[in-house]
């Protein structure tokens, strides 16, 4: 569990592609600079960390590119002490990012395996989420609802009408959406009964998925 001035100078670097790239928001770019994202990888990826890439991790799914964590992060306009659900727990890297923003984060993943890893690994170093939940993020959290903010961080072939009815009005849900690749989606719930949309350009995730086989 090191975390070096190595591995500090390659976080830096990275930063400095996110800025390229037109990442802008210094918060969201100050916690890129801090979570160490060479922890959250299998080691055989260990000296690939601070690529701008998507890696495998366990049980078939993958720790999503630091630019499009950076990308929906910026999207989602957090502020500390916002109510923020996560779907897609996955490595814990986005959530770790959202822990570093002061929001109260909840996050559910579907995997029992990552479910597990990510409830030991956070805490341990540092990263304290309100509730991490086993489960299926297509039905939202209701008993925790309405939400400030919803992050989905896999690729929805659809837009779940739990996790809009979950969002309180002046919210903002973030999603990509499709089947093959994504389309960047947010939606801006301005009342009651009406939903701001915005599209904001192609992506690829790991698919949201319904059933647990
Ligand atoms: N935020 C993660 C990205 C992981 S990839 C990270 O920073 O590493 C997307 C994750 O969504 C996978 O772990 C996958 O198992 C999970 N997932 C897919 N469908 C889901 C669903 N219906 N409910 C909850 N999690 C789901």
């Amino acid at each position: 569990m090191i975390d070096s001035f190595k591995h500090k100078g390659l976080r830096q670097k990275l930063v400095d592609v996110l800025v390229e790239k037109g990442i802008s928001n210094e918060a969201v770019l100050d916690a890129i600079g801090k979570v160490p994202r060479h922890l959250f990888m299998d080691s055989s990826f260990l000296d690939h960390a601070y690529q701008d890439k998507a890696f495998p991790i366990a049980a078939n799914q993958t720790i999503s590119q630091p630019y499009t964590v950076a990308f929906q992060t910026e999207l989602l306009e957090v502020e500390p002490k916002h109510k923020v659900l996560e779907i897609g727990t996955g490595s814990g890297y986005q959530a770790a990012v959202l822990c570093l923003l002061g929001v109260e984060l909840y996050s559910i993943e579907r995997q029992s395996e990552l479910f597990k890893k990510a409830s030991i690994f956070l805490p341990k170093i540092g990263y304290v989420a309100k509730r991490l939940i086993f489960g299926d993020g297509y039905q939202g959290l209701e008993e925790e609802a309405p939400f400030d903010r919803i992050l989905v961080t896999a690729g929805a072939p659809f837009v779940p009408k739990a996790l809009l009815a979950q969002l309180k009005v002046g919210g903002r849900l973030v999603i990509p959406v499709g089947e093959k690749e994504q389309i960047m989606t947010l939606y801006v719930r301005t009342s009651t009964k009406a939903f701001e949309k915005q599209e904001f350009g192609q992506f690829k995730f790991v698919p949201m998925l319904e059933d647990k086989s």
